[in-house]
Parts: C-alpha cells; sequence; structure tokens
C-alpha cells in the first residue's frame, strides 16, 4: 500500500472508549480528599462534575460506548487522517516511515474538543446549565466555549493572564462561541483575589486559574467545572485517536514500531497511546511509546512521584503523580499547553511500570524540527505537538545510522496558526533554552503536601 493519507469512513469511527484501568496490572493511588486525606468519594466529586465521568473516572469497564449524540458531534471532524510524512522522509534521507494522526483537523484546532465535546453533553444531560474551566495557551478554552455552544451550556473561562494579553485572537475565538473569559488572577475569586492583593501584576499560572474556576463551580449549584486534561475520564475519550490510528496502520498494513506523542497533562499522548498498551501487554507488541516534554517543565523525567495538589490553592484532591510541586513556576517558554506541573496518574502509573519512556527536549531544537516540519509537510505544528515532532525527527535520524527501515508514528495534537509569535520569536533567534536549574526544582519539591 502506498497512500499518503490513510482515511477512515464514517462509518468506521470507533463507537467505544478504550478504558486502560481495565488492563493495567497496577492501578495508580487513589486520589485523596485535601482536607480529610482519606481517598476521594463519589459524593466529594458531585459538586464539580456529573456522575457519568465520576463513574467514568473510577470503572474499569475496558470498553466504554461513546453515546450516538457525541458520535454525531465528533462526525464534523473525525475520523481524522493518518498522513504519511513522506517528503519529510526524504528531507531526513531516513529509511524510517514516518506517519501522523492529524488532530489539527477538529474546528478547534487540536484535539481538545474530543474531550470538550464529551463533557459538555455529560453535563448537559444531568441538567448543568454553566461549565467553569481554566485555561493556559487558550485550545483548552477555545475546545470547550464550542463544545458548549454545541449543547446551549454557558461556559466561562479563567485564561491565565499572560497568554490572555499574548493570544488576544484565542480569546476573540472563545468569545466568538459564546463564552465569557476573564484575565486570571481575576477579582471573582477568592483565590484570584489573594493573589492580586500580593502582586497586583501577577502574570497568572495555570496551577491558580484551576483554582479560580474550581471555586466559582462550587458556588453556584449550576455549575459544573471541566478540566482539559490529567484526569481518567479525560484521557479515556482521547483514546478516539489511538484506536483510530491502530485501525488506519492495520489499513496500510503497517504495525507500529515506534509511537511518540508530546505531553503537558497527558490526555493527547494517552489517548494516542494507551491502545497500543492494550497490544503490549495481550499480545506481546513490541511499540516503543515515548513521550516527549520540555526540558523547562520535565515533569515526567525529573519529578518526584508522590502526592501533591493539581491546583495552586490546594482545592482540589491530592494526585499521586509525577510532579515538580504545586508552587512550581515555569519559565515563560512558548509551549504554553506543556507547563503544568504534574501529569495524569494513569500515564505516571504506566511510566513507572516501564511501559513508557519519558523524554525531554529543549524548545530551541522543537522549534527548528517543527520548521522543517512545516518547510516538508506544509502544516505549522503547534509548539506543544512540536515536540513530538522533534522526536519522531530524531528516531528517523537514528533509523537512518543503523539503516533500519522501521514504522514511526505521531500524535500531531494541533495546529499553530495561533502560536505565530513563537515563530516569530525562533525566527529572530530569540529563543532561548531553560533548562531547569537543579536547586529550583528541589525548593519547589520541599513544598509537596505531608501526606
Ligand atoms: C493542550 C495541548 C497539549 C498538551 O495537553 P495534553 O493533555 O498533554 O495533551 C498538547 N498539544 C496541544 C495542541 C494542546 O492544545
Amino acid at each position: 500500500m502506498d497512500e499518503t493519507k490513510i482515511l477512515l469512513s464514517e462509518a468506521e469511527m470507533p463507537e467505544v472508549w478504550y478504558n486502560v484501568q481495565a488492563d493495567l496490572p497496577n492501578l495508580p493511588k487513589p486520589p485523596l480528599h485535601p482536607g480529610t486525606k482519606q481517598p476521594v468519594r463519589p459524593e466529594d466529586l458531585a459538586p464539580l462534575f456529573p456522575m457519568e465521568l465520576i463513574r467514568q473516572e473510577a470503572s474499569t469497564e475496558k470498553w466504554i460506548p461513546i453515546p450516538d449524540e457525541i458520535r454525531e458531534i465528533y462526525r464534523l471532524w473525525r475520523p481524522t487522517p493518518l498522513i504519511r510524512a513522506r517528503r519529510l522522509e526524504k528531507a531526513l534521507d531516513t529509511p524510517a516511515r514516518i506517519y501522523f494522526k492529524y488532530e489539527g483537523a477538529s474546528p478547534a484546532g487540536s484535539h481538545k474538543l474530543n474531550t470538550a465535546v464529551a463533557q459538555a453533553y455529560y453535563n448537559k444531560a444531568e441538567g448543568i446549565k454553566r461549565l467553569a474551566t481554566e485555561t493556559g495557551a487558550g485550545q483548552w478554552g477555545s475546545a470547550l466555549a464550542m463544545a458548549c455552544r454545541f449543547f446551549g451550556l454557558d461556559c466561562t473561562v479563567y485564561m491565565v493572564k499572560v497568554s490572555y494579553q499574548q493570544k488576544p485572537y484565542r480569546r476573540s475565538l472563545m468569545q466568538i462561541f459564546g463564552a465569557e473569559v476573564l484575565a486570571s488572577p481575576s477579582d471573582r475569586t477568592e483565590a484570584g483575589r489573594r493573589v492580586l492583593a500580593a502582586d497586583p501584576d501577577s502574570p497568572g499560572s495555570l496551577g491558580l486559574a484551576i483554582s479560580e474556576a474550581v471555586e466559582d463551580a462550587r458556588q453556584r449549584p449550576d455549575t459544573n467545572y471541566a478540566l482539559g486534561s490529567v484526569l481518567n475520564h479525560v484521557l479515556l475519550h482521547q483514546t478516539i485517536i489511538g484506536l483510530e490510528t491502530k485501525a488506519q496502520l492495520a489499513k496500510a498494513g503497517e504495525q507500529a514500531d515506534i509511537a511518540i506523542g508530546c505531553c503537558g497533562g497527558g490526555s493527547n499522548f494517552s489517548g494516542f497511546a494507551f491502545p497500543f498498551l492494550d497490544e503490549i501487554i495481550h499480545r506481546g507488541a513490541k511499540t516503543r511509546l515515548i513521550a516527549v516534554e520540555p526540558s523547562a517543565c520535565p515533569t515526567l523525567t525529573r519529578g518526584k512521584l508522590a502526592y501533591d495538589f493539581g491546583d495552586m490553592a490546594g482545592l482540589t484532591p491530592l494526585i499521586y503523580m509525577y510532579t515538580l510541586g504545586k508552587d512550581f513556576m515555569p519559565p515563560g517558554i512558548h509551549a504554553g499547553g506543556l507547563r503544568y506541573h504534574g501529569d495524569a496518574p494513569l500515564l505516571c502509573q504506566a511510566i513507572s511500570e516501564g511501559f513508557i519512556e519519558p523524554v525531554a527536549y529543549g524548545q530551541r531544537k522543537v522549534f527548528e524540527s517543527a520548521v522543517l516540519f512545516a518547510r516538508n509537510e506544509g502544516i505549522v505544528p503547534a509548539p506543544e505537538t512540536a515536540h513530538a515532532v522533534a522526536c519522531a525527527v530524531d528516531q528517523a535520524l537514528a533509523c537512518r545510522e543503523a539503516g533500519e527501515a522501521k514504522t514511526i508514528v505521531f500524535a500531531f495534537s494541533g495546529h499553530g496558526h495561533f502560536d505565530l509569535g513563537a515563530y516569530d520569536n525562533y525566527l529572530a533567534g530569540e529563543l532561548v533554552d531553560y533548562p531547569l536549574p537543579e536547586e529550583e526544582l528541589q525548593r519547589s519539591l520541599a513544598g509537596l503536601p505531608q501526606v
């Protein structure tokens, strides 16, 4: 077979999500209530999430049906294409075959709409009128704003202030879909007012914006909270990426030797890689799974596996994960979506058991690969996605050295059309690497909660 775009018809779109909790030999330690430090009970989560998502969070059913109403909306852009990067292969002079799963095809421009649609649906079904959330770079906020509009829900987005200022077009996109967008820290919440009092010019952080959105949702019975990554149900909804990819590889007569994705909170990587893990665990498949993160925010490669809060104010449950410490303030790297201090517990569990290899890349090399990719394939990757591109390029070059014709597949989580400012900086030679100093890491880890 030598097609360049491997397509599935709408009828071939998966009807179920894959739940890795059915297959992992050991599940992660449970989330703990921030007050009692006892495992979180479903009723503790009920003020924030609909019951069906709480059930999915703890489910060990292997296959979870995708409701028709969600599949109906997925059909606007799914199944997404799997594309063979032939011109990139040629530019690298590699015998490897490189494929990417193009989630930039979604109308929000990234994979995030896969879970946004599902979350809006389940909230609507349980009578919720409004969702509150946070957004860093703006991808999650725009996906949720769009999904809320499709289901007639109101949406309030706390957007990290530095992004609010630097990415006005992401804000416009959310407003087009009718969302209310506030710069975080805002004066709408206790958490925001506290930070503003200490530093009126605070640039904000994702951890703080989460605190604000959670506080907002807690105060109003008609409002729930939605998170765009990290949680088990979010990873579950993203598995449609990996399930489609496997079906497409089978169509092309290919077996993945190496599967690569970038990692912020872990949702696109897990959604892409977990269905391969199913083959590895049950059928002895030999696919290498590689998770790529920024060396400026090296959660998986240098963080500590420990209980930590998901947010800055300590309102969320304690989550057992690799973490840099909730007070970690990432430097101003351009991959805004990869700056979270923690990572998804299910992904951390799979890494700690050796199923997945984490690696870290500096942003200069990442942008260099992104520009190479754009010049050959015509698509500008989001700075987050560019981390996966850089690793795929490295693996393809290793194949050239070794004379091995491996099949490399990576998750192309989103396009970079709203991130051209970052490319401007790169092209002007102004981009610097920020390897995290060890003392700073130790200082941040010293603040981990005692459990
Ligand atoms: C948000 C985002 C990421 C990082 O989030 P994950 O939960 O790790 O997937 C990566 N790529 C794009 C394009 C994003 O929008």
